[in-house]
């Protein structure tokens, strides 16, 4: 595979850009070998700078649920900016994705638009903070929740495949205040309750893990953290920036059968725009300025161009359910044939899969936590993915990220990717 102009890019790219990129994950640190210059892409497909054509199984980490350059969104979006892209004042259609998002998620009687994912959990953050009165939180290591100061602390993804441990920059009064345990693990946040008595603000957790790979879950583990919640008058916020209208209409909230005094969203919501969300319960919300004084703004929230995008893929999604359906079928049969051709190759690995998130971790025990994903071998998919790229199928470059599967995807797209994984399993084996 020619990948001479990516290569020419990214070399060009360091001269005015940190690292070549505008996200860590996107540089291959730690897959190694030149990230590719992405020029266009359609459906399930993405293009690189030389002309190669990928499958793609990252969907810009989760939003294009609908595939890429879906024709409705597109159109939508020709036909807005035809009005300006930016007012600066209220519109029609921020109601109607406000109205729109309270008839699909639960527990969402207030919602206010961001620009960002990392937005919206650090502004649920600071209200959580606001309406109790407390300072600490609990967040799970290896959840991500963005970039914001407080949530840097044993991250996920992002900071895993760099093995940052410690941001520079985070001072220790901010971190002091994030307290962390294991993901599935109810008895450590019972332990940090009792040695922070009435502190604790809120608890916050990806209701499906997509930062450490994709993980489960376990059975009880939400529904205690509820209750913790209810009994410590501790705020529980789902971060659903990754499964919100990806799991299903109503997201993890409806998926597991849990419910959340707050939660953000991003990714899907903006169908491929820069777009977050936070919303809640109304007793909570009401504290947002400028309804009340936990203050929070945005000169591009709501912006017709990102709200039209994001209104269209979630108006497709909420009128054709079925999707969700086809996606998580697609998802299982992809789960179901790598494991046979994992299983035939002998080399140890896990398959977790959750709807239409799906990873591997080369690993031979379960995968339920941050240590778990971390003890698996890195070495063997860097190989793997390496071989997956070289035969055209695009996987997230980190063994810390989920995949996403896109609805544009067809069977025998599917199928070449399990014929794929077939033969680099071979070409790792041999
Ligand atoms: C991606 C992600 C974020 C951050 O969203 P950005 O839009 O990248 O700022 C927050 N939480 C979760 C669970 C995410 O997956």
């Amino acid at each position: 595979m020619n990948i001479e102009k990516s290569i020419e890019l990214f070399s060009r790219a360091q001269q005015s850009i940190p690292g070549g990129v505008n996200s860590p994950v996107r540089a291959f640190k730690s897959v190694g070998g030149t990230p590719l210059f992405i020029s266009k892409a359609k459906g399930a497909y993405l293009y690189d700078a030389d002309g190669n054509k990928y499958i793609d199984y990252i969907a810009s980490w989760g939003p294009m649920i609908l595939g890429h350059a879906h024709e409705e969104v597109v159109k939508a979006i020709q036909q807005q900016a035809l009005h300006s892209t930016s007012y600066g004042a209220p519109t029609e259609l921020e109601i109607e994705m406000a109205e729109l998002i309270k008839s699909m998620a639960p527990n969402v009687d207030l919602i206010r638009m961001v620009s960002s994912g990392t937005e919206a959990c650090m502004s649920a953050l600071r209200l959580a903070r606001g309406f109790t009165g407390k300072n600490k939180f609990i967040k799970f290591e290896g959840c991500y929740h963005g970039h914001a100061d407080a949530f840097l602390v044993k991250a996920g993804s992002g900071l895993a495949t760099l093995n940052i441990q410690t941001v520079p920059g985070v001072t220790a009064g901010v971190a002091n205040d994030t307290l962390t345990c294991a993901y599935n693990d109810l008895a450590a946040v019972e332990k940090l309750l009792a040695e922070n008595k009435n502190q604790i603000a809120a608890i916050i957790v990806e209701p499906v893990a997509g930062n450490m790979g994709c993980i489960m879950p376990q059975p009880g583990f939400m529904e205690g953290l509820r209750k913790i919640c209810d009994e410590e008058n501790i705020v529980f916020i789902f971060d659903e920036v990754m499964t919100g209208f990806r799991l299903s209409t109503g997201g993890a909230q409806q998926k597991l059968n849990v419910n959340a005094d707050l939660v953000t969203y991003g990714k899907v919501i903006g169908g491929g725009m820069p777009v977050g969300a936070f919303g809640g319960k109304k007793e909570i919300m009401q504290h947002i300025a400028p309804l009340g004084n936990v203050y929070q703004a945005g000169t591009l929230s709501g912006n017709p161009i990102a709200m039209i995008a994001g209104y269209t893929t979630l108006k497709i999604l909420k009128e054709n359910p079925s999707i969700y359906k086809e996606l998580e079928e697609k998802t299982a049969y992809l789960r179901n044939n790598l494991h046979r051709v994992f299983l035939e190759s002998k080399i140890p690995f896990v398959i977790n899969q959750f709807g239409s998130m799906i990873s591997v971790h080369f690993s031979d025990h379960a995968v339920t936590d941050f240590a778990s994903a971390s003890s698996a071998n890195n070495d063997l998919f860097k190989k793997y993915f390496h071989a997956m790229l070289s035969r055209g199928v695009y996987l997230p470059p980190s063994a810390f990220e989920s995949w996403f599967l896109n609805n544009a995807l067809t069977k025998k797209d599917i199928d070449y990717t399990i014929e794929a994984t077939e033969e680099s399993l071979k070409e790792i084996a041999g």
